[in-house]
């Protein structure tokens, strides 16, 4: 069945919650290890009908936020699946007082357990209305961000599709469009800063009640994160500070020299070469083509995979009104089917798409046989491996899409994954910030975030923007609304599918079978031991870090790039 063929009918959750109760009690009940095994397979088909038409929901929402019917199904999800979360809960619960854990050990694996016990630790049922008040906080978010309007040239656009004209070569459309993007968040920055606000407090107050100190270790407890600890990863953001930040400001330098307008201005920041960014060649679907043979080409496993999305339309790649920012990959489990959402915009983002979610997709492709739902998918900065990796296996293909731009795709491509990385670090370091200090106003908030800007040397010259000068830019990143905490995993991934990338270059045959074994091992794992099974070094090692830097920092220091 095709996505758009798959008939949507509100689950009824009062019943399935009911028959899960029967099946726990059962499970806590059993005799044998056999007996639970069988039991856990009940409650996973169970579950998997529920958050098979919570996709369903969510895909066809975020593709047309103005659909009145989804919204609304939306919205009863997000009122409802707390509900259903505490019953999951009493599962991880159940499983964690298990007579047989050894057995179920023995079956699946130690992580299951260690799964389900931060699972445990990250969910109370004394705060269900919380979280069904942040579900309605995020979405409110979600639709303000969507419904976005930037006039450039007088013409609307919204934040999904805007991003083309902050990188224009003529740098007055550049200007206008950056303008006009901060004038529409600024004519919300009061609605934002209010929903931010209350999404803090009402964090806060769930890990008060859990016991916590603050929202960190919460935080981190509900992302799943069994193996490393913020300890960890201000170390790793120190690293960053030291080893990244002075190889970017090089490649700032290098930017403002090619394009010889003098010190860059907020509205440059996107545009890196005076010949133009690089493009890909063709329309839409020519780009899905060639995405098409380069699969191929690659690998049989990537070609089933590609030819599977294609045959049941499981990708909406193409930017409209109404349609949600950004892009993600998802799983409809029920029908084993990955799920790609993406706003092309005719700039070089278009092929990372099919590269960066696909490689997303790719993994769930192969790891939807994985026993447990649990092991779909691996936590999230794993994840961001299996994505961000791909977009590096493809470089043999990028002639096909740059055609003559290819050099400048790379360059391009790999200076700007490694300018991530600051930015990424410095994300998190706010929003530890922000939970450290639940109870601080608004403005000291915004002053911090300004702070950390300088700290990391992203900004450029703000150019008396107003909304710049306020420190509320981070308003447009989702993730401190929708996902505390879940940012730094993309530099974690980043700094492995460096090393992706470094050994595909010297030997690309046994780097694609060490990155098929991680696709295959899904959420087997937790990050660390996934890394070391994909034979890759721990960027929380501040050595291993500068080793993988430096790398990148020699390949592009022997670019020459004055011609670009
Ligand atoms: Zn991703």
């Amino acid at each position: 069945m095709k996505f758009n063929e798959i008939k949507y009918e509100r689950p009824d959750l009062k019943s399935l919650i009911n028959d899960l109760k029967i099946l726990i009690a059962s499970f806590q009940k059993a005799s044998s290890p056999g007996e639970q095994i069988n039991l856990m397979n009940g409650i996973t088909e169970l579950r998997s009908e529920v958050e098979t038409y919570q996709t369903i929901v969510s895909i066809r929402h975020s593709v047309d936020t103005n659909d009145e019917f989804y919204s609304n199904e939306n919205k009863f999800f997000d009122e409802n699946t707390p509900d259903f979360s505490a019953i999951i809960n009493e599962y991880y619960s159940a499983i964690l007082a298990s007579p047989f854990k050894k057995e179920l050990s023995d079956e699946f694996g130690e992580h299951f357990l260690n799964l389900a016990k931060v699972k445990e630790q990250s969910f109370d049922p004394k705060n269900i209305e919380l979280l069904k008040e942040e579900n309605r906080l995020s979405s409110e978010y979600n639709v303000i961000i969507a419904q976005l309007e930037i006039i450039v040239n007088e013409k609307k656009y919204t934040i999904g599709n805007i991003s083309p004209l902050l990188s224009d070569s003529d740098r007055l459309i550049r200007k206008e469009a950056a303008e006009s993007l901060y004038k529409s968040l600024e004519e919300k920055q009061e609605e934002l800063d209010r929903i931010f606000h209350h999404l803090v407090g009402v964090r806060h107050k769930m890990a008060l009640k859990m016991g916590y100190e603050n929202f960190v270790e919460l935080g981190y407890k509900k992302l799943n994160r069994t193996d490393y600890n913020s300890t960890n990863v201000a170390e790793y953001r120190k690293a960053i500070l030291d080893y990244v930040v002075p190889v970017v400001k090089k490649l700032k330098k290098r930017q403002e020299k090619r394009l010889g307008i003098g010190p860059l201005k907020y509205y440059d920041n996107g545009f890196k070469f005076t010949t133009g960014n690089p493009k890909p060649k063709g329309s839409p679907k020519d780009i899905v083509q060639n995405g098409a043979i380069m699969y191929k080409e690659l690998s049989p496993e990537t070609h089933d995979f590609f030819q599977f999305m294609l045959k049941y339309e499981l990708m909406d790649l193409e930017a409209k009104e109404g349609k949600m920012a950004g892009g993600y990959a998802t799983i409809i489990s029920k029908y084993k089917y990955p799920f790609i959402f993406s706003n092309f915009n005719g700039t070089s983002h278009d092929v990372d798409v099919l590269t960066h979610e696909a490689g997303h997709t790719f993994q769930f492709f192969r790891s939807l046989n994985q026993p447990l739902p649990e092991y779909y998918y691996p936590t999230l900065e794993a994840a961001e491996i299996h994505s961000m990796s791909m977009e590096f296996f493809a470089y043999p293909w990028m002639n096909s899409f740059f055609k003559e731009d290819e050099q400048k795709y790379k360059f391009s491509h790999l200076s700007g994954s490694i300018s991530f990385l600051p930015y990424g670090a410095a994300i998190d370091e706010f929003q530890h910030f922000i939970y450290e200090n639940p109870n601080i106003s608004i403005e000291e908030r915004n002053n911090e975030w300004l702070a950390i800007e300088k700290k990391y040397d992203l900004s450029s010259d703000k150019e008396g923007n107003k909304y710049l000068l306020s420190g509320r830019v981070w308003q447009k990143q989702g993730h401190l609304y929708r996902a505390p905490f879940y940012y730094i995993d993309y530099t974690l991934a980043q700094v492995c599918a460096f090393q992706f990338w470094e050994k595909s270059e010297a030997d690309f045959n046994s780097a694609w079978a060490d990155y098929l074994h991680l696709c295959d091992l899904g959420g087997s794992l937790p990050f660390t031991k996934l890394v070391e099974a994909a034979k890759l070094k721990s960027p929380f090692v501040k050595n291993n870090l500068k080793g993988v830097i430096d790398k990148v920092d020699r390949f592009l220091e022997a670019i020459d790039d004055s011609k670009m």
